[in-house]
């Protein structure tokens, strides 16, 4: 087993733990860390071992994201044909709807590879996928997988079912979800993970949920612990789902989920803008997990969820990007100014609360999905770690580091990237990717990409 000694860091453990070791050291065996503890007594212990030398830098945890699309990355500068949109359904039905069906197999493995070269750049290890892609279903999960198997990252996924595309369309993506998952439940591979993607209440019938849920139920329980498999999918994001929610089925979107046995410890409620406080106590007592992408409801213009209702009820909610960069230090600087702003309150979303879903609250949903833990640099948990070059201009311990993270530090400080034990940026180079030429690749697909739009 190869093993990796990691020197001279401050070293911040985050987890139960939470201490500063100042010269601190890793030690990390295989894809694990063994053991976290002072440089001196870890290269008395280990002479042997490879090191690699912080050079004072800080040393964290790999960031997590609770909730991404790496389909969406071929948006970034394309100019969106018709009128603008004036509300959320619009920006659905004008771009993520006209840019996922142009996406063919090339673009789904390049749009995927550009998100992950992202996410080491700024030291986010573990990702949450949402995948969609109509006219390329069956396989592209496995498209991502090998995506994320030549970057060295970690990555759960899943392909959204929709009826958006025609009861084809919908019966593809469960198939998808279902063959995926029998790959993961077999194959047992640490660095990926699989969920039942649905896309949002609003866009999936009765038939369809009823489908999805017999076809997630057919499947042998996985990792031992007798349940089903989870599910992902968007609630509540823009009032609308509320509303036809409503109008179809006179029952508000959560009920919905809840009366088709979609909500449970496994499945991620993802933005959960509109609720009221009967739906936050179904996700409660289902033990449902949330994420919040104040990014993305800033961008769309959707509002923001009662993070703080939901938190007070137990609920653990995580936090992810939806798309934005993999930069997770912006995702906590936006959640942090965004539910001030939106309450008029300068104590609403204190630091310790947006480090607690960054770090414990997405460590907490990864381990539902992966054997490990994450998020924390302590024996036992994967060996993701990122160095920073951050030279702190006032006391840095592990009880401000919240805030030295908020107003500080950024994902261009992160000089190295390590993911199960392999380095895959050192010096901001990246060590297994030839990033040019996948840069290069993915303008060149972009072209047609934007055309077919
Ligand atoms: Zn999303």
């Amino acid at each position: 087993m190869s093993s990796l000694l990691i020197t001279h860091g401050q070293v911040f453990t985050l987890g139960r733990r939470n201490e500063l070791i100042a010269d601190g050291a890793v030690y990390v065996e295989g894809d694990t860390i063994a053991e976290v503890g002072t440089t001196a007594s870890l290269v008395a212990k280990y002479p042997a071992a490879e090191r690699l030398d912080a050079g004072g830098k800080l040393v964290l945890p790999g960031s997590i994201c609770g909730h991404t699309h790496f389909y969406g990355a071929f948006a970034r500068g394309m100019a969106i044909p018709g009128a603008p949109a004036t509300n959320f359904v619009e920006i659905l039905e004008r771009l993520w709807w006209k840019l996922d069906r142009a996406l063919l197999w090339d673009d789904v493995r390049y749009s995927a590879l550009i998100c992950l070269v992202d996410a080491i750049r700024h030291g986010c290890t573990t990702l949450i996928d949402h995948h969609a892609s109509p006219n390329a279903i069956e396989g592209s999960l496995d498209i991502l997988a090998d995506a994320v198997k030549e970057t060295g990252l970690r990555a759960g996924l899943c392909y959204e079912v929709t009826d958006r595309n025609g009861m084809d369309g919908a019966r593809a993506g469960i198939a998808e979800n279902v063959r995926f998952l029998k790959r993961c439940r077999k194959e047992r591979d640490p660095q990926l993970a699989a969920s039942f993607g649905l896309h949002a209440a609003i866009t999936l019938s009765d038939k369809t949920l009823t489908a999805s849920v017999a076809a997630a139920e057919s499947l042998p329980p996985g990792g031992g612990d007798g349940r089903v498999a989870g599910f992902h999918i968007h609630v509540a994001e823009g009032i609308a789902d509320q509303e036809e929610s409503l109008r179809k089925y006179n029952l508000r979107v959560v009920e919905r989920l809840q009366k088709f046995g979609i909500l449970g410890p496994k499945t991620l409620a993802i933005h959960c803008v509109h609720l009221d406080a009967f739906e936050k106590d179904i996700l409660r007592e289902t033990g449902t997990l949330v994420t919040h992408q104040p990014r993305s409801n800033m961008n769309n213009a959707v509002g923001l969820p009662d993070v703080a209702g939901l938190l007070k009820r137990g609920i653990p909610v995580a936090l992810g990007n939806d798309g934005f960069s993999n930069n997770m230090f912006d995702e906590m600087k936006a959640a942090y100014l965004a539910h001030k702003h939106n309450t008029g309150n300068p104590q609403a979303m204190p630091g310790d609360v947006v480090m607690q879903m960054a770090y414990g609250n997405n460590a907490y949903l990864c381990r539902q999905f992966f054997p490990k833990p994450l998020g924390e640099l302590s024996a036992g948990a994967f060996a993701d770690i990122i160095f920073l070059d951050y030279a702190p201009p006032t006391p840095l311990t592990p009880g401000n580091l919240p805030w030295h993270i908020l107003f500080g530090v950024d994902g261009a400080h992160v000089t190295h990237t390590i993911a199960s034990g392999k380095v895959l940026m050192k010096d901001r180079q990246l060590t297994l990717l030839d990033e040019a030429a996948i840069m290069a690749k993915a303008r060149e697909l972009a072209v047609g990409v934007w055309k077919r739009v």
